[in-house]
């Protein structure tokens, strides 16, 4: 199979949406009027983000769930995506089922797959979503207040906890095992609750590489600081995980794609509303202080001592 047929076979499909789509040198693309162009790109490397021999449709899944969580952090309305793919071969197989997963997805959020690129070398997928946002409106990283309410979608921790159980570092209970994997191989992003909040909150952020990490970009582009308390932060609830092994999960786990973000006090009606609209809990785990700083308390009110903070490719 040549490259061109590879791209024709599992990656061109009709675009509606774009002035033209897959097939040319580039897509044409026209943003509706009044609205901006939000554009993110996220990539998954392979060894670095998910084991080698990964489920093909849960990648194609989850190559698109980690770009749409961004959009639904800055509440946008995605649209277009491309795809740049490096393989180590052409596996018809293999292909078939990560273009399935990803264009089920995809499909559920409207999104058109507009062009990429396909290359041969060592397996890595990278997306660049692009979506719109009524001018002015998107949520940004630096617009938290000091007296702002710290909010967080779903529930933190489950798909560290997930990954440490493939890793062999403690068995998940069978309670738990299924919706920790789940939330590892198949995140749901938030789109809805990003778009909900664009009136709402006035800043907002994806948990992807842990909430004290995520969270403290929201602190330093915004110049304040936070508390946090510890037992309000909603985490898997189950019984037989080792108690620092959770903690380090719910307050430095990546790839949650759960949204963090804050709003003023006058707002917690209106939030409330949206969680019961959305079928998605909601919970206010600590509030904007204009001192500078993060601080943890437990239950006691005693302040936690959190080594690590969340995942650096680099650190
Ligand atoms: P060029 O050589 O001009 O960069 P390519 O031969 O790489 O073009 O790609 C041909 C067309 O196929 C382009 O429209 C490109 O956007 C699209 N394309 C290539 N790879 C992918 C992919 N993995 N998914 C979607 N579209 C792709
Ligand atoms: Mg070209």
């Amino acid at each position: 199979m040549s490259e061109f047929d590879l791209i024709q076979r599992y990656f061109t499909r009709p675009a509606p949406n774009a002035i033209l789509g897959v097939g040319d040198d580039a897509a044409l693309l026209r943003v509706a009027e009044g609205m901006e162009l939000a554009v993110s790109t996220d990539m998954l490397v392979s060894g670095t983000h998910f084991f080698p021999d990964a489920d093909p449709f849960l990648l194609g899944h989850k190559t698109l769930a980690v770009n749409l969580s961004d959009l639904a952090a800055m509440g946008a309305v995605p649209r277009w995506a491309t795809l740049a793919l490096a393989l180590p071969g052409a596996d018809e197989n293999w292909l078939r089922r990560l273009s399935e997963g990803f264009f089920a997805l995809a499909d559920e959020y409207g999104v058109e797959l507009v062009g990429g690129d396909t290359t041969r070398g060592p397996l890595n997928l990278s997306v660049t979503i692009m979506g719109e946002v009524p001018r002015g409106r998107a949520l940004r990283r630096s617009g938290a207040n000091a007296g702002d309410d710290i909010w967080v979608s779903g529930t933190l921790g489950k798909a560290a906890l997930g990954l440490a159980h493939l890793q062999g570092r403690f068995a998940l209970p069978e309670n738990a095992r299924l919706s920790c994997l789940a939330a590892l191989h198949q995140p749901r992003p938030r789109v809805a609750l990003g778009l909900a909040l664009r009136d709402i909150a006035n800043s907002a952020i994806d948990i992807s590489d842990g909430l004290l990490a995520d969270l403290g970009h929201i602190l330093e582009c915004s110049q304040v600081g936070a508390e946090i308390a510890f037992a309000a932060i909603p985490a898997v609830e189950t019984h037989g995980i080792d108690d620092a092994l959770l903690r380090h999960c719910v307050l430095s786990g990546g790839d949650d794609y759960e949204l963090c973000f804050t709003a003023s006090a006058a707002k917690r009606s209106e939030i409330d509303a949206v969680a019961a609209k959305l079928q998605l809990p909601l919970t206010r785990i600590g509030s904007i202080s204009a001192a500078q700083g993060c601080t943890v308390r437990a239950a006691d009110g005693s302040v936690m001592k959190i080594k690590e903070s969340g995942y650096d490719h680099f650190a």
